[in-house]
């Protein structure tokens, strides 16, 4: 039987297209905008994260996606991966065959040994499911309009031209109002795929995101994904999949440079800025649809501000377009 590789890719309207806008309109505009065209046609070369970094980042997701997989499809509740719900742990590969299997897709397979290392370190530091292992890499669509009178970002489903939430009700959609923009009345959703969910003894469902980064510093990364917009949908859809029952937000840190270096951390909860998210990503989405339509995609607002441009990572991507322009 061929044994099953998970996807543990990003989702298809994610957070970091919007977070791009909100950091600088103008680094939207190269990466949505302008990255999509070629250079000969008024494009700009493709302004992606540096390679290994989203490599080591694949990588180490699907070592976690497998490993809590085939934890959950062992226990009785089974797990839900993707959409399917599994009671075999036999079906998914075992992590480090899903590892090398990336490598085989991908590439990359120069990272292999250190993330297995790095995989290796943390099994040893936790070498128990963290709980019950409810779903891994679960997709989850949220939608901008009314449910029951009240506007919000609701989690739910298009079916047949209608939206439904999680409870059947209707969602009566507030789309996109930029006439002549070629998305005119289309829904505006967000889209999240949740790494991992849990559920402890007293009944309480986490929301995990697993980051691999160089240094782990639990305390400084809570803080700083607390005001991540990405966490924010994470928080708003988990309350509206598991209402009371939700306990809220976990980091899953793990160093990729220092095998061994992980820390579990709880993420502050920001209730003011959640409350009027759905309102904030009703208007990014429209402050974008106006810019296609008024304003040469070279000449997008810029953040130019010193630690937008040149910040924890070094210079912006962008910094030479921003200074030349296509000439660049
Ligand atoms: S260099 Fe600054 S202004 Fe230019 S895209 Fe980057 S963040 Fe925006």
């Amino acid at each position: 039987m061929t044994k099953m590789l998970i996807d543990a890719g990003k989702s298809s309207r994610g957070w970091s297209r919007i977070g791009n806008f909100a950091k600088c309109p103008q680094l939207f505009s190269y990466l949505y905008r302008l990255g999509d065209r070629p250079v000969e046609e008024g494009g700009c070369p493709s302004l992606a994260p540096p390679i290994t970094a989203l490599a080591k980042g694949s990588l180490g997701h699907t070592l976690q996606a497998h490993l809590h997989a085939i934890w959950g499809a062992a226990q009785p509740q089974g797990v839900v991966v993707d959409e399917t719900h599994y009671t075999d742990p036999s079906v998914f590969m075992e992590p480090e065959d899903a590892a090398a299997a990336w490598c085989d897709k991908y590439g990359s397979s120069e990272l292999l040994p250190q993330m297995l290392k790095v995989f290796h370190a943390y099994l040893a530091k936790f070498p128990e499911p963290p709980g019950d292992v409810i779903a891994v890499e679960a997709p989850v669509t949220a939608v901008l309009g009314k449910l029951r009178d009240q506007f919000g970002l609701w989690v739910g489903e298009e079916k047949g031209g209608e939206w439904r939430s999680l409870d059947g009700a209707c969602i009566e959609v507030t789309p996109l109002c930029m006439p002549d923009h070629a998305e005119h009345g289309r829904p505006i959703t967000l889209t999240r795929r949740i790494d991992l969910v849990t559920r402890d003894k007293s009944g309480r469902y986490f929301v995990w995101d697993h980051k691999h980064q160089a240094a782990v510093n639990a305390k400084s990364s809570a803080s700083a994904y607390a005001i991540d917009g990405g966490f924010a949908a994470f928080r708003i859809m988990g309350k509206q999949l598991y209402g009371d029952a939700f306990g809220g937000l976990t980091l899953n840190l793990i160093s990729s440079t220092q095998p061994g270096h992980v820390a579990r951390e709880q993420v502050p909860s920001t209730p003011h800025r959640d409350a009027h998210f759905a309102q904030w990503l009703w208007w990014a989405e429209h402050q974008i649809a106006q810019l296609d339509l008024t304003t040469d995609p070279w000449e997008w607002p810029k953040a130019q501000n010193e630690l937008s441009c040149y910040g924890r990572y070094g210079a912006c991507a962008g910094l030479d377009l921003c200074s030349l322009g296509p000439r660049a």
